[in-house]
């Protein structure tokens, strides 16, 4: 399988993949510090959910864009994080590779 593409290679820093943008995937992506680890987020889905007002949108209340946010929109000031929208499938952890819908990463 291929390598997910267009992700810089590790160069000085360290690499943390992190698999889901919900709200535990949004907090570590946001606080990592980017001086020290380039940032790759990996979700299934282009948004992140805000699924406290879902009911919300189920009762009409608010349009589902209410409560959906492209990640891209939300990290497009952050340098060196990447992200890939992709279904993570297995992780081999002797290699330190997770294998995803759109390739694997080290
Ligand atoms: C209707 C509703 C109302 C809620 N109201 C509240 C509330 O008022 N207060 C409160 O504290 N909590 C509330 N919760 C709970 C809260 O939303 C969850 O605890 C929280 O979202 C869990 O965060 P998470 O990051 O662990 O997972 P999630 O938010 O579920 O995020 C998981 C992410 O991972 C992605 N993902 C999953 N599997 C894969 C895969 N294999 N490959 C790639 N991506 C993947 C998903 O697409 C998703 O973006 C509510 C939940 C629901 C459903």
């Amino acid at each position: 399988m291929d390598y997910i593409s267009n992700i810089p290679d590790k160069k000085t820093k360290k690499r943390v993949v992190i698999v889901g943008g919900g709200f535990a995937g949004l907090t570590i992506a946001q606080k990592l510090d980017r001086s020290k680890y380039q940032v790759v987020l990996i979700d299934k889905h282009n948004n992140h959910q805000f699924q406290p007002l879902l009911y919300q949108v189920a009762t009409s209340g608010i349009e589902p864009s209410g409560i959906s946010f492209p990640f891209r929109k939300i990290f497009q000031k952050f340098q060196d994080f990447h992200f890939r929208m992709g279904e993570a499938i297995a992780v081999d952890r002797a290699n330190n590779m997770l294998e995803t819908s759109i390739g694997i990463i080290e």
